[in-house]
């Protein structure tokens, strides 16, 4: 059952202490009852109000052991804020913002949390598109346009992935890929678009097989007129992403942080249908407990090893 707090005051009353924040984590992480993260089996005691331990392999750990919120030091009724605020603003949030907002006291803690919520918005185990879908690549970032196949200096090449719903925008997949070889296309295709879906691209070869690998593909003409807009859904797509990145990040996106912001922009996209902010809360919640835990190390290793 979905259950969430529909309006900040009910946010504000709901999730007043630890204890009940907790119990909604537990909640969503298991809903049917303690499940041992180790060896599978229900068997558990509850040995203080924070832990649980395993009747059959020992394993002891808390409801956060194992999820985004591991080993942190700050009240989870912090972690329930930082959720609330970043899926109430409808364009998304910036690590400053969130550091006002929570009153942290460092902008490095603020980044962090913000880094490690963008990683749970990707569902884990999240079903591929399906159906018709468009798909075409975009520069990201960098001051000239860059040649198609080759590398561009400063640039990111993003796959972009959308369902055809009837000439409606169904829900999108954005994926990093390294040039535009048939190799990286091909891969990053077959990662997020479900087998014997239908593709529509235009005549580039780097996606010359993928009628080789199960899927109807759809080659849109190339020699359209200037101005002609052969994949209208990507375009679309493409223009807000980069509106957003700009509007909200102020186009200050390294290259190899890119992979947080396509999850956050997705996320948001694929569900900005919802009329319930505080379903999208409930969502966010629900995957911080299903995600491992992103480690500081890993993000601030990213960070700092020149891969920009
Ligand atoms: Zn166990």
């Amino acid at each position: 059952m979905e259950d969430f707090p529909q309006t900040l005051l009910g946010f504000e009353e709901r999730f007043s202490s630890e204890e009940a924040c907790r119990e909604y984590l537990f909640h969503l992480r298991w809903p049917d009852g303690f499940v041992c993260p180790r060896c599978g089996l229900r068997a558990a005691w509850h040995t203080n109000r924070d832990l649980y331990r395993c009747g059959s392999c020992d394993y002891q750990g808390s409801v956060t052991a194992g999820t985004i919120f591991q080993d942190t030091k700050k009240p989870l009724r912090l972690w329930f804020r930082a959720m609330w605020y970043i899926t109430s603003q409808r364009q998304g949030v910036s690590a400053l913002g969130i550091q006002q907002v929570l009153g942290l006291g460092s902008y490095r803690t603020a980044w962090m949390w913000l880094h490690k919520l963008r990683a749970a918005m990707v569902r884990p185990g999240r079903d591929n598109l399906s159906g018709t879908i468009e798909i075409d690549e975009t520069y990201i970032g960098g001051v000239k346009p860059g040649k198609r196949g080759r590398g561009a200096l400063g640039k990111t090449l993003v796959l972009v992935a959308v369902e055809d719903k009837n000439s409606r925008i169904g829900r999108i997949r954005l994926r990093q890929v390294r040039d535009a070889s048939a190799k990286s296309l091909t891969t990053a295709v077959t990662g997020c678009v479900a087998p014997e879906s239908m593709i529509r691209t235009d005549c580039w070869k780097g996606y010359g097989k993928l009628s080789q690998l199960g899927f109807t593909h759809h080659a849109v003409r190339h020699d359209a007129h200037v101005g002609e807009n052969l994949l209208p859904m990507v375009n679309l797509v493409v223009s807000l992403l980069k509106r957003w990145l700009v509007g909200t990040h102020q186009g200050a996106v390294r290259p190899s942080h890119l992979d947080y912001y396509l999850d956050e922009f997705t996320f948001r996209f694929n569900r900005r249908t919802s009329r319930s902010r505080g379903k999208l809360f409930y969502r966010l919640a629900q995957q911080a407990v299903s995600v491992s835990p992103l480690m500081g190390k890993q993000i601030a290793g990213d960070r700092h090893n020149g891969n920009h």
